[in-house]
C-alpha cells in the first residue's frame, strides 16, 4: 500500500501526558496541533474496547477541525481484579483526574480480593490503541501492549497515570522511576506507534 506521508497533525487527546509523549514519538518536521488550540473538550467516551474509544476521539476531533487525527485510548489491565481498570483507568480518577485516587482505588480493590496480595506477583499490562483518522473518513488502527506486574507500594516521581505502580517485566524499576525519555522507547504507547511509523 503507498501511503502519502503526514506533514501536519492533530493530537487527540486533553491528557497532557499523553501529549507529552506522543509529540516525543512523532519526527519533529511534523506541525502539531493539540485539542487546546482548538479550545476542544473531549467526547464521551461510551465505547466498550479500547480501540473503540480511539476511534470515538480520533474521529470526533478530525471532524471539528478538518486535520487528520491521532488519537489514543489506553489503560492499565491487572489480571485479579477481572482487567480492571481497563477502559475505565481515566475514570478511576473522578473527575478531577486525581491519580493518586486511582491508585489508591487499585490497592483498595486488590486488598478487598487477597489480603496477601503483596506477597504474590499481581501480573498487570499496559494496553495502548491508536486510530489515525483522516478527515476523507480513512481510519487505521495499531495496537500494543506491554506486560508487567504492580508494584506494592507507589514509586518514582516521573511520568503521569499509574507509573509509579506499574513494573514492567525485565526491570526493577516502575515507570516513574524511569527517565521519561526512557520509558517512551519502550512503553504500549511506542509499540503500537512502531507499527504506524510508516505514515510520517
Ligand atoms: P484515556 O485513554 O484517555 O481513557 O485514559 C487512559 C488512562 O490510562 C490515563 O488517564 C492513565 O490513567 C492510564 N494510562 C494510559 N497510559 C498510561 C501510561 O503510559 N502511564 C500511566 N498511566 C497510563
Amino acid at each position: 500500500m503507498k501511503n502519502k506521508k503526514i506533514s501536519k497533525i492533530l493530537i487527540g487527546t486533553n491528557n497532557q501526558g499523553k501529549l507529552r509523549e506522543i509529540t516525543n514519538l512523532l519526527p519533529k518536521n511534523i506541525k502539531i496541533y493539540s485539542t487546546k488550540n482548538f479550545n476542544l473538550k473531549s467526547p464521551r467516551e461510551t465505547g466498550k474496547t479500547f480501540k473503540s474509544n480511539a476511534l470515538i476521539k480520533a474521529k470526533f476531533f478530525s471532524q471539528k477541525t478538518n486535520l487528520v487525527c491521532l488519537s489514543d485510548d489506553s489503560g492499565l489491565e491487572i489480571d485479579l481484579l477481572k482487567k480492571k481498570p481497563g477502559i475505565y483507568s481515566a475514570r478511576w480518577g473522578g473527575k478531577g483526574s486525581d491519580f493518586n485516587k486511582a491508585m489508591q482505588r487499585v490497592y483498595k480493590e486488590l486488598d478487598r480480593k487477597d489480603k496477601e496480595w503483596r506477597e504474590k506477583k499481581i501480573s498487570a499490562r499496559f494496553i495502548c490503541a491508536l486510530v489515525i483518522y483522516w478527515p476523507n473518513r480513512k481510519k487505521i488502527y495499531s495496537v500494543g501492549k506491554i506486560s508487567g506486574k504492580i508494584s506494592k507500594t507507589k514509586k518514582g516521581r516521573n511520568g503521569f497515570g499509574y507509573d509509579p505502580i506499574f513494573i514492567p517485566n525485565g526491570y526493577k524499576k516502575t515507570f516513574a522511576e524511569m527517565n521519561k525519555s526512557y520509558k517512551y522507547k519502550i512503553d504500549h504507547r511506542a509499540r503500537a506507534f512502531k507499527k504506524i511509523k510508516r505514515f510520517f
